[in-house]
């Protein structure tokens, strides 16, 4: 039996199982890329409330089939390109994969009319990764005061990815460095910028995420199974 099967063999069955496993401040949210709508249906009937996915044409076409679940509250997680950006502000409310100042330029910049501020988590890479998107620390260090400026913008803490291939004792390292970032620029004189939350951890090593300080912990496989690819 795999450790995935020990948690239940329905959705919502693993909803409950890790939701009892979390601190209750913990949000769970679940990413259901490549999943379809009615795998969503059957996490919200388990109570998940906060859905994440990593393309913006697959979210909206996911939310225009759930529209009778007006209470979803939509998280992107992936990397957002400059054209999409005006339809990503229409679905999310919250984008976790802010990894560029160009980026939140433009959000802030097509933001501006909209009735509420999107919720913006800065991604940064304690470790070099080539494959991912997002900000080396010095970086993003460089380009706090800018992002500061952002007024239609609520920029409230950290997400970051962890390269493959870590060992236990280096995951829960680079989350626990990733916590400590996040103090230290909280502790700076910021007129906007806030540090409340942290988006780090997935189905594999969410528990140490959590240990570390995680706020939102994103899992896919390990609540709607494997994906298709
Ligand atoms: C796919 C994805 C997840 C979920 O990963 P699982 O291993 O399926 O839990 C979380 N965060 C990001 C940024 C992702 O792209």
């Amino acid at each position: 039996m795999t450790a995935f099967s020990q948690l239940g063999a329905t959705i919502a069955e693993r909803v409950l199982h890790i939701r009892q496993s979390l601190p209750p401040s913990v949000r769970l949210i679940a990413i259901s890329k490549q999943m379809p709508a009615s795998a969503i249906r059957e996490a919200y009937a388990a109570g998940v409330r906060d859905f994440g996915e990593s393309r913006v044409q697959e979210a909206e076409e996911k939310r225009s089939q759930l529209q009778d679940l007006p209470d979803i509250t939509w998280h992107l997680i992936g990397h957002l390109q400059a054209n999409k950006v005006q339809k990503a502000l229409e679905i999310f409310q919250w984008i976790h994969s802010v990894d560029s100042l160009k980026l939140a330029e433009r959000l802030n910049r097509l933001a501006a009319p909209l009735p509420q501020k999107p919720s913006i988590c800065l991604q940064v890479k304690l470790l070099p990764d080539p494959n991912k998107y997002g900000w080396e620390v010095a970086d993003l260090l460089t380009d706090l005061p800018h992002l500061d400026t952002f007024e239609h913008l609520e920029i409230v803490g950290l997400m970051t990815i962890l390269p493959l291939g870590l060992s236990d004792t280096e995951i829960f390292n680079t989350f626990d460095q990733t916590h400590t970032l996040a103090n230290k620029i909280a502790q700076e004189n910021w007129q906007r910028i806030r540090m409340n939350e942290l988006s780090m951890g997935m189905s594999n090593d969410y528990s140490m995420a959590v240990q570390a300080g995680a706020t939102m912990i994103r899992l896919g496989r390990i609540l709607f199974g494997d994906r298709p690819i």
